[in-house]
């Protein structure tokens, strides 16, 4: 059902937990499974320096919130809001049509942690 890539970052999170004095949070969540997923950033002059989440949900929402954070660590902000649920989905080598909505989680996530951060910034 879930492919090897998808069973990597699952049995092997990268990036799990919160990151110290992180700058930027994101919550986010979904009804059809129940998915929680919360990511923290620390993001200095427009990058992100660090980023961790922590995922109470299904497999597939484990690694794609796994998969999601490799993809925008070290990346500048305008690059990570251009991350995409099927950027991830494919980063994994697919998921099954019933988990594609755990992938728009992670993707909301960074989105709304970005969110955060730039309305710190306004203060
Ligand atoms: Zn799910």
């Amino acid at each position: 059902m879930y492919t090897e890539r998808v069973m990597d970052h699952f049995n092997n999170p990268r990036n799990m937990g919160e990151v110290d004095h992180f700058n930027a949070e994101g919550t986010v969540g979904n009804a059809k499974c129940g998915d929680i997923m919360r990511i923290t950033m620390r993001i200095e002059d427009g990058v992100i320096q660090d980023v961790k989440f922590k995922t109470f949900g299904c497999g597939a929402a484990v690694a794609t919130s796994s998969m999601a954070t490799e993809m925008v660590k070290g990346k500048p902000v305008e690059e990570a809001l251009k991350l995409t649920n099927s950027a991830v989905v494919e980063a994994l080598e697919g998921l099954p049509p019933a988990k594609i909505h755990c992938s728009v989680l992670a993707e909301e996530a960074v989105k709304a942690a970005i969110d955060d951060y730039q309305k710190r910034r306004q203060g």
